[in-house]
């Protein structure tokens, strides 16, 4: 399951997007989003979504009901997305 930010919380800090290892966190004018096709929930890197660690507001980084996905789809996903640099 992809994360999503809930844009009402967020207060544009910043602290999220260089810690996303799949560059799935975009910044447009001034508002944060997770491209899901580039989420892991950071499977293949981390235990844990870094973007809900770094983030200083609750439930902000949320799991995305929308964007099911199992944990073996999650790490194709991840194994897809950086195959051109021979990760995973
Ligand atoms: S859960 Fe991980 S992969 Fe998904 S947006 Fe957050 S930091 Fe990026
Ligand atoms: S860390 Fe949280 S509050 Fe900061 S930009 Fe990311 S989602 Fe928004």
């Amino acid at each position: 399951m992809a994360l999503k930010i809930i844009t009402d919380n967020c207060t544009s800090c910043d602290a999220c997007l260089p810690e996303c290892p799949n560059e799935a966190i975009v910044q447009r004018k001034g508002l944060y989003f997770i491209e899901w096709e580039k989420c892991t929930e950071c499977v293949g890197f981390y235990d844990d979504p870094q973007c809900t660690a770094v983030c200083p507001i609750d439930e902000t980084c949320i799991l995305d009901p929308d964007h099911q996905e199992s944990r073996e789809e999650l790490l194709a996903k991840k194994k897809r997305l950086h195959a051109a640099e021979g990760v995973g």
